[in-house]
């Protein structure tokens, strides 16, 4: 029976080391979020990020904006924050309004106030191993990836979903430990050959979106299994991997909810952090 890899006690560890290293800063960091309109998921993740942001000793300041403002004025607005001196880190909250872009108006960030590290000039350095900020969730899989202690130097690392936000992010931060990452999306399903993957791998990861795609019997016995996937089943939330059968060949699981979510947003705080100490 797998060990349980919880999100939860990882982030109040990592937490712990975010709220000393604020202590050893000249001023409290301040981030600033931006929310066009009003809707219920943005709400929910402005009131999450302030309480932990606070908790942490780390300004909150939430800019709304209408939901009728343009790309240009987003922009603009964007722009100000970029030179105010007193804004460490920016977050633009999703889903934004149907006029607006997010991935055009994501790179007006600077990129040292991209705490999302989603700006290319971030994503860039993460291909050359320098990155100093990362994209939360593939920063988050790291986090649990050594909380095993698995050393991932020839591992055969298989990830199944290849978006900006994790797959490909994830897949470079995990070739730089030297790990054999083998990266399946769509395609590789429409090929008949995902099965076949997911049993080779010692380390799976999945960002997928899909409840019960990946199979328990095709884990392969002892496994780590990371399940990044959120699904909506009959009112309860579930992964990508189907869990029960799952837990009896992995070494290692974690559960969904309560794997990877409650670290993503630690790692928000953790690169704000980060970007107060470039810039100072
Ligand atoms: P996305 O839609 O951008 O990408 C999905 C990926 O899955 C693509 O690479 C696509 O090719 C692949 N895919 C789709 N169908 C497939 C199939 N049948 N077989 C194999 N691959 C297939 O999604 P995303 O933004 O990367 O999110 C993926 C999942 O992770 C979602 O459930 C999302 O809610 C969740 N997520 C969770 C967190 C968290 O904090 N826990 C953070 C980000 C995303």
């Amino acid at each position: 029976m797998a060990k349980l890899l919880e999100g939860k006690p990882l982030a109040e560890k990592i937490k712990e080391e975010i709220r000393k290293e604020v202590s050893t800063l000249e001023k409290k960091p301040v981030l600033a979020s931006i929310q066009v309109g009003e809707n219920a998921p943005a709400e929910a993740y402005v009131k999450s990020q302030r309480k932990t942001a606070e908790n942490l000793g780390i300004e909150y300041q939430l800019h709304r904006l209408n939901q009728e403002t343009t790309e240009t004025e987003l922009i603009q607005f964007v722009q100000e924050l970029n030179s105010d001196k007193a804004v460490n880190g920016i977050i633009i909250q999703l889903p934004l309004p149907s006029q607006i872009d997010y991935k055009k108006i994501s790179q007006f960030i600077l990129p040292e106030k991209d705490v999302e590290g989603m700006h290319p000039a971030n994503m860039g350095k993460i291909t050359f191993g320098k990155a100093k900020i990362l994209p939360c969730t593939p920063a988050a899989v790291m986090e649990l990836l050594k909380e095993t202690q698995v050393d991932l130097y020839g591992k055969e690392v298989v990830v199944v979903g290849h978006s900006e936000i994790v797959g490909k992010p994830l897949s470079l931060l995990l070739l730089d430990k030297f790990a054999t990452v083998t990266v399946c999306h769509i395609g590789t399903s429409k090929a008949g050959k995902l099965e076949e993957h997911v049993r080779k791998a010692e380390v799976l990861i999945v960002a997928v979106g899909k409840a019960g795609l990946i199979k328990g019997e095709w884990i392969k016995a002892g496994a780590i299994v990371i399940d990044v996937g959120i699904n909506r089943v009959a009112d309860k939330i579930v992964g990508d991997v189907e869990f029960e059968a799952a837990e009896k060949r992995a070494s290692y699981i974690t559960p969904v909810p309560g794997g990877v979510g409650p670290l993503t947003v630690t790692m928000l705080m953790r690169n704000l952090v980060e970007a107060a100490k470039l810039q100072q």
